[in-house]
């Protein structure tokens, strides 16, 4: 494992990579195909379809269905695992593809505050066509896995290693008591970094549960054991969990880990859970491991009225719970979530989309407070666990629009045209220019309760807040008319460009001079007849300024009785200035 100095890989991004998958341990055989322009841009989509002759290819494939655009539109999906992973506690995260992927993707990790080292273990193209890289994989993992220091390592193929075919499942399960898994993350078969989250936390659950089921495994910290319990699936803010503990409490459940969890041992209290409750529904391999443990799984979350009475009941179901606490719990949740509506209704009309996986969940929120929400786009493929919120949307009369991409979500925009719209940087950046208020989904949407008498309450002052903004963003749009846009607009701008004239020839064009450019030089004015009589004025100013400049300092000069010192002039000699009485001289 390495710095960046050894890299050399090419990265697909570029366009410039060409490998062949090597036979033997390190490649999927002599018939692997060629691997060209393989990452998130180019063609990658269809040789991702050549190239799924490996399982995990396959899997992908089959476990994150690809929707209408051809690239994601988000960050690096591998973004999303990484992540994950530096938040586990003891938990050691090593990527392996091209030196600018890694860069990318480390430099996003510290921004985002990682404050842990990211392994690297780099590749060129004598060592993916040779296999190599495979053998420089495994001693990485030999290197690092020191079990005072680590539960896991987490090794991540990126585009480049994971088409051609590095088969991280041949690496050793355990090297020092330090557990490796390994994970396939490339942007042509994970399309959001929602989803890469998932394709951690599913292959983390896989181990541990399989651990559960050889024997005893290490006692969970805070391991709630007089109670059923119920683990979420999803990364929620903080105060959620305790929301949602909240309400299931009167139902003599507790609440389990929240997955993609912080530590090794929280998997098995998650496993050990009564229920699973998939709050976001894209982690489709997690949830499947908590089938595999024997738990049921439950979509949806409790939001709003409607939505938290159905997900009560499904909760209360699937743990067996009796239906009169079940009903009692019920009664408490309507009454505390209606009287928190009333208390900040919503008025307006509101797209919502963005790539987190909520995005159906907070418009059934905003939907029960009142608001009119014609259209949700989410990036995420629609799922089994987002099927009652995509009906209950439907019957409202929202269209929903899974694997929404950047284009769909504008041209609703513009069709609906919206109050307010909450969504992704480029989404509300289209609403601002138009002079639409917009809110950011993930920093100002997702950093807030959304579930519970808490999420029907505070989402209202702050939508009201942003939507008062609208006069405001008018006057705005009205001022930068025409900024950044024709040939200013920057990259992209395929014409002529026009030229730029200096302060100078504006004033010129102005007074209906006429500009051009001076050879050489600063513009300089080619002026007609007018303004060479304004030339001569300028002249003219600039003499009778100095004028008045000398008359200054003589007037100065004479009150400090040194009008001697003061600059001689030819007028000064024709016209001597008399020495003051009791003058210095
Ligand atoms: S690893 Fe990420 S940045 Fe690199 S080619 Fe793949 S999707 Fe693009």
């Amino acid at each position: 494992m390495g710095g960046m100095s050894g890299g050399g890989g090419s990265c697909g991004c570029g366009g410039g990579a060409k490998a062949q998958a090597a036979d033997g341990a390190s490649g999927n055989g002599a018939d692997a195909p060629e691997i060209s322009d393989v990452g998130c841009h180019g063609d990658a989509r269809d040789k991702a379809r050549e190239m799924a002759d490996s399982d995990a290819l396959k899997q992908l494939m089959e476990d994150y269905p690809l929707g209408p655009h051809e690239q994601p539109q988000g960050m690096c999906p591998a973004f999303g695992s990484l992540r994950v992973g530096l938040r586990m506690r003891r938990t050691a995260t090593v990527l392996s593809g091209s030196a600018c992927c890694v860069y990318g993707l480390t430099f996003t990790s510290h921004f985002y505050g990682a404050r842990r080292t990211v392994g690297y273990v780099p590749f060129n193209s004598e060592s993916l066509v040779t296999g190599a890289l495979y053998e420089d994989i495994k001693q990485a993992m030999h290197d690092l896995a020191d079990p005072d220091e680590y539960d896991a390592i987490i090794m991540t193929n990126l585009c480049i290693p994971t088409a051609s075919g590095v088969p991280l499942d041949m690496l050793p399960k355990e090297i020092n008591g330090v557990r490796i898994v390994g994970i396939d993350v490339p942007g042509f078969g994970v399309p959001t970094h929602a989803e890469a989250k998932d394709v951690l936390s599913g292959a983390v659950l896989k181990r541990a549960r399989l651990e559960a089921e050889a024997g005893p495994v290490a006692r969970p910290k805070d391991l709630v054991d007089d109670r059923p319990t119920v683990s979420l699936l999803g990364e929620l803010f903080p105060a959620d969990p305790m929301g949602i503990g909240s309400l299931i409490d009167p139902m003599g459940l507790a609440l389990g880990p929240v997955v993609p969890v912080r530590e090794w041992r929280e998997l098995y209290a998650a496993l050990d859970s009564d229920v699973c409750a998939a709050i976001h529904p894209h982690y489709v391999r997690a949830a499947e491991q908590f089938q595999k443990a024997g738990r049921r799984v439950v979509g949806s979350g409790p939001v709003g009225v409607e939505g938290t009475v159905a997900w009560l009941k499904s909760i209360g179901d699937a743990a067996g719970v009796d239906a009169e606490k079940t009903g009692a719990a019920i009664d408490r949740a309507r009454k505390m979530i209606s009287g928190a509506i009333a208390s900040a209704p919503l008025k307006g009309r509101v797209q919502v989309s963005g790539y987190e996986g909520s995005e159906l969940l907070v418009a059934r929120v905003l939907i029960e407070a009142g608001a009119d929400v014609p259209y949700v786009g989410t990036a995420l493929p629609k799922s089994k666990w987002s099927q009652t919120d995509y009906e209950w949307l439907e019957a409202q009369g929202t269209h929903v629009q899974f694997r929404a991409s950047l284009e769909q979500d504008i041209e609703a925009f513009k069709e609906t045209d919206p109050d307010l719209v909450i969504g992704t940087t480029p989404v509300v950046q289209e609403a601002k220019e138009n002079g639409v208020p917009g809110l950011y989904f993930t920093n100002l949407v997702s950093a807030r309760p959304i579930f519970g008498p808490a999420g029907a309450g505070s989402l209202a002052p702050v939508l009201h807040g942003a939507m008062k903004g609208r006069e405001r963003l008018g006057q705005m749009k009205q001022f930068f008319e025409g900024v950044g846009t024709g040939h200013a607009v920057g990259y992209g701008w395929t014409e002529v460009p026009e030229k730029k004239l200096s302060a100078k020839e504006r004033n010129a064009r102005a007074r209906g001079g006429k500009a051009t450019t001076g050879a050489g030089k600063h513009s300089e004015l080619a002026v007609g007849k007018d303004h060479e009589g304004a030339a001569e004025e300028t002249k003219e100013r600039e003499n009778s300024a100095s004028i008045r400049t000398r008359d200054r300092i003589r007037q100065s000069a004479a009150a400090k009785g040194s009008a001697k010192r003061a600059p001689k002039t030819e007028s000064d000699a024709e016209e001597p200035v008399p020495a003051t009485a009791g003058g210095a001289d």
